[in-house]
């Protein structure tokens, strides 16, 4: 009887103990094996065990899902307690606001994000509008979503969103540069219509000289108008380029006769090397981006100066040239004249019926057949324009009969 008395105050010792430890301390081996009744009580307990650890398992794989999920999510996310304290915030959200999820959580908020707009966002407590912050130190724009769950609780959704103000600033500016330039030649004409509705007689040298400068104007605006349907049309055009055979070497002889035209005898325009070369792509457009360059390098060179035309391959890809002893480009403007509208000298190239948007089309042209524009420049020396395009473009099965340096 002792000894039964004595061994059930040991099973019971034995799991009272068991229970007491914290589940990470105890596994199902420290129990007993036990007899009778008891062997019923700890296969029941190992039982339960087992379920716990299952159910521990499956909720430690939610969470690491979930965590996982979270870091791959590219908008930020925090969750605020009832008082506004961080409880927990994803990687996207520390990159956001520059927050440590570790360090910050249970801090409030509204100290760690001491930006004004957003304090009074916090304050205002009106979350049916998203909050557009900016960050100019980190040319960073995000825009802030405040949403309320629970009770008194909330969920701050970040979002980046510079690239999109990046291009509604870019429209915003085309479409005040558009309308620029197109009002001042209309300006130039209505002024000259009202001078002949108001003047009663006007002698025929003065009206031709008037309407002569009204063509000017006209042409100019035709020019921009032809220019930026080019551009639209290149920009919207999906598909890569057409894949016709052009002999380049051809085109390269074209594009000299048309900078001896477009020169008029004021230049020395010389033929550099021109290797016979076939390529596959859109003749139209690879002509119309030979040729903005070759029409600059006549516009942007004074009288007596030289312009040298070639064609060369070179390893994997083949340059067209045209190198001029024009004005050129301080080294600061450079990465810049591609863009739409931006000149180095803005009363040169009006003066010299430039649209502005020559080498935009150029570049792009370039760049949708896998090629691109270089640019080589010295104020006062003059400047070189390399319309670059990858050998791999080059259509080995067309014979192409030249090949003669000047
Ligand atoms: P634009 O119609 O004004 O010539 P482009 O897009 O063709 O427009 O050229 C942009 C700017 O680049 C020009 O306004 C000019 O300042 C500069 N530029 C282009 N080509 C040359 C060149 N060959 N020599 C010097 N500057 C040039």
């Amino acid at each position: 009887m002792l000894v039964l008395i004595s061994l059930h105050v040991v099973y019971l010792k034995r799991a009272t103990e068991w229970f007491n430890r914290p589940p990470a301390d105890r596994t199902m081996d420290d129990l007993p094996t036990g007899f009778g009744a008891w062997r019923r009580v700890f296969t029941a307990l190992r039982q339960a065990e087992k379920r716990e650890e299952q159910q521990r398992e499956e909720l430690a794989k939610t969470l690491a899902r979930f965590t996982e999920a979270s870091s791959a999510l590219t908008d930020g996310i925090i969750l605020l307690d009832h008082a506004d304290k961080i409880e927990w915030c994803n990687p996207m959200a520390c990159q956001h606001f520059e927050l440590n999820a570790e360090r910050d959580r249970g801090f409030f908020i509204s100290n760690l994000l001491r930006r004004p707009a957003f304090t009074e966002y916090l304050l205002r407590g009106d979350f049916s509008k998203p909050l557009e912050m900016n960050d100019p130190a980190r040319s960073l724009t995000l825009s802030i979503q405040m949403l309320p769950f629970q009770e008194r609780r909330r969920i701050i959704v970040s979002r980046d969103i510079s690239q999109l103000m990046s291009i509604e600033r870019m429209r915003q500016d085309f479409i005040a540069n558009v309308s620029h330039e197109l009002r001042t030649p209309l300006t130039v004409v209505s002024g000259f219509l009202e001078h002949f509705i108001d003047s009663d007689t006007i002698d025929s040298g003065k009206r031709r000289t008037i309407e002569e400068l009204m063509l000017a104007q006209t042409m100019r605006m035709r020019r921009l108008i032809d220019d930026l349907l080019t551009l639209s049309k290149l920009e919207t055009q999906g598909e890569p380029p057409s894949d016709e055979v052009i002999d380049l070497a051809q085109l390269t002889r074209a594009m000299i006769d048309e900078a001896g035209a477009l020169s008029d005898g004021k230049h020395r325009i010389e033929t550099g090397n021109i290797e016979a070369i076939a390529i596959r792509g859109s003749p139209d457009e690879l002509r119309s981006a030979f040729s903005n360059l070759v029409s600059n390098a006549v516009r942007y060179t004074p009288i007596g100066g030289r312009i040298v035309i070639g064609l060369v391959r070179e390893g994997d890809v083949l340059r067209f040239s045209v190198q001029d002893s024009g004005l050129g480009i301080p080294a600061e403007h450079i990465p810049r004249v591609t863009e739409r509208f931006y000149r180095v000298d803005k009363s040169r190239s009006r003066e010299t019926g430039g649209t502005g948007l020559g080498l935009a089309i150029a570049k792009h042209i370039l760049v949708r057949h896998g090629g691109r524009l270089d640019i080589e420049s010295q104020v006062g020396k003059g400047s070189t324009f390399h319309a670059v395009l990858p050998a791999m473009r080059i259509d080995t099965r067309e014979q192409v009969g030249l090949s003669t340096p000047a």
